[in-house]
């Protein structure tokens, strides 16, 4: 029997048989080279700027777009332009990143969490309808890991309630519902840039609309809230609404143009990685590879998988299973482990609600009214079980093909063909998880 890495064996895999993402190209040098030749280096209508406006734009079939120097800016920018403000509520998912939730703290309004849907992870638009009260003002579903979530029954509710959907599209560039883009469906869709995203520009954000209105307003958040004369196109230096400082620049902007040229190509790779290790993981009793309904196209920004211990024939703790295969299968070499740890409201930033210092703001607006806020995680039953069950195997972005899944499968093989010895391991200090070099940072 081959013995397991975790209890002396050799491991499958090398670091080495790894490829970092993102791929620089020769567009890379090429459209970073043409901005230190311009001499331009930043500028709200610079010139990356303003030409990965009009390419996103065109890209995702939205009339317009605005970068930003990040994902979060884009969201809070997003929440600002709709007016959200003190006493609002913005509702999102309980799995997704911090960002989705704190932005509508950055707008002094109250994040409110829905439940998701345990086969696609993201917001379960059941559970919507619920968390809805009179002073909610917005929706923000997330694209979770690249998977586009259920944006039909999501609209329907948000119309019927006349609330502002925003998308969190942060980590699903390219991807499809239903044949049209994410980010296109509500009235505004947010992009990261950062080094991890399929769309990778260092850092930086995307924001799209089909609203005049929208794009100017949140054009004054990006920059101050300062107005520009429409004649001279000159800053007049008067605000007239609170804004901040949310510019992108060019050399970002023009790395992003550059890795644009190739995202259709590299969401292939993903996708073929991807099924790839679906159909052969699915044969794993006890590994549960992602779901992805067949009118959306997921582009696999992550690729998790879930584990059951009961479909293994473990008589194990879910969780502590979880631990003890992620544990092995680390030893073993491969890049695994979890991203979010916890659904977002069990975070001790809304448990203990100390926003803005010790003042209980922006919850006591209303909680100054009687009513209550509760983070209690028991009401995210669907997110905690995904974070006890979940980890993430890293690379399956390209440059990493077939060679490396295949790898990976032989991997989960060995690991599921001596799970008694895994399960003896499962409380060695072992701390698994990604490398953030694979990722273009350090
Ligand atoms: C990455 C990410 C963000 C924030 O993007 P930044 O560019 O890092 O600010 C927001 N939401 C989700 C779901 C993300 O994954």
């Amino acid at each position: 029997m081959t013995q397991l890495a975790i209890d002396g064996g050799q491991p499958e895999l090398k670091r080495t048989d790894y490829k970092n993402w993102p791929i620089i190209t020769r567009d890379d040098r090429r459209l970073i080279k043409q901005v230190l030749d311009s001499g331009i280096v930043a500028g709200g209508t610079a010139p990356q700027v303003k030409a990965l406006e009009t390419e996103w734009a065109a890209y995702t079939g939205s009339k317009y777009c605005l970068t930003t120097c990040s994902g979060t800016a884009a969201l809070h920018m997003a929440l600002a332009a709709c007016g959200v403000g003190p006493g609002d509520e913005v509702i999102t998912a309980a799995f997704t990143f911090l960002a989705s939730a704190s932005c509508a703290i950055h707008q002094n309004a109250i994040p409110v969490f829905v439940d998701i849907d345990p086969r696609t992870y993201c917001m379960d638009p059941a559970k919507l309808e619920a968390a809805i009260t009179e002073r909610t003002k917005a929706i923000i579903p997330v694209d979770i890991q690249g998977m586009p979530s259920d944006k039909d029954p999501i609209l329907q509710i948000a119309k019927k309630h006349k609330l502002f959907v925003i998308e969190d599209a942060c980590q699903a560039h390219g991807a499809l519902y239903k044949g049209k883009h994410v980010g296109t469906f509500g009235d505004i869709g947010c992009f990261s840039l950062n080094n991890f995203k399929n769309l990778c520009g260092g850092e930086g954000g995307l924001f799209i609309t089909n609203d005049e209105n929208l794009m100017k307003k949140a054009a004054l958040v990006r920059c101050f809230g300062d107005e520009v004369d429409e004649v001279s196109h000159r800053r007049k230096y008067n605000a007239s609404i609170l804004g901040y400082m949310y510019r992108n620049q060019e050399l970002p902007a023009a790395l992003t143009r550059a890795q644009l040229m190739h995202l259709d190509k590299n969401n292939k790779v993903r996708i073929a990685n991807a099924n790839y290790l679906t159909r052969e993981l699915r044969k794993i009793p006890g590994v549960i590879p992602p779901y992805c309904p067949p009118d959306c196209k997921h582009v696999y920004f992550m690729y998790n998988v879930r584990f059951d211990p009961k479909a293994a024939g473990v008589n194990c703790e879910p969780r502590r299973f979880r631990i003890a295969v992620e544990k092995a299968l680390f030893k073993e070499g491969m890049l695994v482990g979890q991203w979010q740890t916890l659904p977002v409201p069990a975070q001790d930033l809304f448990q203990s609600k100390l926003g803005y210092g010790a003042t209980g703001y922006p919850w006591s607006v209303n909680e100054a009214k009687g009513i209550t806020y509760n983070y209690d995680p028991c009401q995210f039953p669907v997110a905690q079980s995904l974070c006890d069950t979940y980890t993430v195997v890293h690379g399956i972005h390209p440059p990493n093909r077939k060679a490396l899944m295949q790898k990976i499968v032989g991997t989960f093989q060995k690991v599921f063909g001596n799970l008694d010895v895994a399960l003896a391991h499962a409380d060695d200090v072992i701390y698994p998880g990604g490398d953030a070099k694979l990722y273009g940072a350090s």
